[in-house]
């Protein structure tokens, strides 16, 4: 579905190094975190054990949204209204700057402005939805409260409520990631795979990551962003793995509207969905609680016609047969929110968990955080994705 990718140039690792800070994986994370670490003045070298983006970043479905995937009203009982409004409102900042950050480096990646339609399902009924609304109204989001006909008329959906949002954003995942990951490289960075680290080694203020051929990287600081992944060492208390699946239907232009609004189910488990360029739906959902990739790939055919089915259903003039298919895993929490900052017990090491339907948002998110700590003029919102904070 993605245009061919010129190569990003890259090396395995072959002698010791010293730089200022050591990135370990080349995702979208990576790359957004050494491009910001790259432009605040610091030499980066980012390491993947694979090469660069091969992890979950390709197989991203890539709806890019500030609306989390636990909804406001829900957070807001879980945590407090306070920390569960400045959440949503970074989530909204780190998509913007995303956006706006992209065009400044004129990344290429089909980005696109979408709406979203968020409909009434199990998790949220039609009274739910105007909670939510309100919720989302009184942070300052601009939403609107839609009626079951109203849906009906404007988008051909028989649901009996929505809320529609605004300023999401489509994207090539491949190409979005690969451009901040050259534009990383262009800011001096060095990027260095297949190179796995097998061991990190906080020392008197450096840390050492030690890689699987023998070469050592001697940094201030080192970033996690692994991914789903989870490195030895970081806290795994309330994380999970999911497996979830997806499928792209063929182009037609004819039958999808052009600016079709990403459209996303209060339920569970959920369907979601976006279009192309060409006129695909891409559609995702049917998640489940195990990271075995065997597994989760023996049950790629089941789930797809599980997803089928949903759609056909909500959308009836949408030709449904798969063109692709395929599954992936990512890193969920209880919350839906990320893990951002400074490892515990890991002197000089942070780490990216960026969780859930949001992952590249947060991606972007904590490239803004990691930025702010690592060189010490901070940021107001660190405490509430620290891996010490209480949920
Ligand atoms: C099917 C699917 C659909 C999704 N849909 C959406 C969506 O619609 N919207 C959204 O925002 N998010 C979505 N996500 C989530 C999003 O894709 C991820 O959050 C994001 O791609 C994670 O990027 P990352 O760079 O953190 O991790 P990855 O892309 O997984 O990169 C991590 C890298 O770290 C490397 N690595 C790991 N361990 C080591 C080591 N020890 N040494 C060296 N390298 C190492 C790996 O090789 C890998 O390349 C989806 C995910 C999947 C799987």
């Amino acid at each position: 579905m993605s245009r061919p990718l010129a190569a990003i140039p890259c090396a395995p690792l072959r002698r010791d190094v010293d730089t200022d800070v050591v990135v370990v994986g080349a995702g979208i994370s990576g790359a957004m975190v050494a491009e910001a670490l790259g432009e605040a003045g610091l030499k980066v070298v980012i390491m993947d054990r694979r090469g660069p983006l091969l992890g979950s970043t390709p197989a991203s479905t890539a709806l890019l949204q500030y609306e989390i995937d636990t909804p406001l009203s829900e957070l807001a009982e879980r945590i407090g209204l306070d920390r569960a409004e400045r959440i949503w409102r970074r989530s909204k900042l780190a998509l913007d700057a995303l956006r706006e950050r992209a065009d400044r480096l004129a990344i290429s990646a089909d980005l696109a402005i979408r709406d979203t339609l968020y409909l009434e399902g199990n998790g949220l009924d039609a009274d739910g939805l105007a909670r939510e609304a309100e919720a989302r109204r009184r942070a300052g989001f601009e939403v609107s409260l839609l009626t079951g006909a109203e849906v009906g008329e404007r988008y051909g959906l028989d649901r009996r409520a929505a809320i529609l949002g605004h300023g999401n954003l489509a994207a090539d995942p491949r190409r979005l990631a690969a451009g901040f990951l050259r534009a990383a490289l262009d800011r001096g960075a060095r990027l260095h795979a297949p190179t796995e680290v097998v061991k990190v080694e906080p020392g008197e203020g450096t840390v050492s990551a030690i890689t699987g051929e023998g070469p050592v990287v001697t940094a201030r600081t080192l970033v996690f962003a692994t991914g789903y992944e989870l490195p030895h060492g970081v806290p795994r208390k309330g994380h999970r793995i999911v497996s979830t699946y997806c499928l792209a239907t063929r182009p037609q232009l004819r039958a999808v509207p052009k600016a079709l609004p990403f459209i996303w189910e209060a339920s569970e488990p959920y369907l979601y969905l976006r279009s192309d360029p060409s006129g695909r739906i891409i559609c995702g959902g049917e998640d489940e609680d195990f990271v075995d990739e065997e597994r989760r790939d023996a049950l790629l055919a089941e789930k797809v016609e599980v997803i089928r089915a949903k759609l056909s259903k909500l959308m009836p003039a949408i030709d449904t047969e798969a063109d692709y298919a395929w599954c992936g895993s990512f890193g969920a929490s209880r919350t839906g929110t990320p893990s951002i900052g400074s490892v515990p017990n890991l002197a000089g090491c942070y780490a990216v968990l960026g969780y859930g339907g949001n992952g590249i948002t947060f991606s972007m998110m904590a490239s803004q955080i990691l930025r702010g700590l690592i060189t010490g003029r901070g940021d107001p919102d660190s405490a509430l994705f620290s891996f010490r904070r209480a949920f």
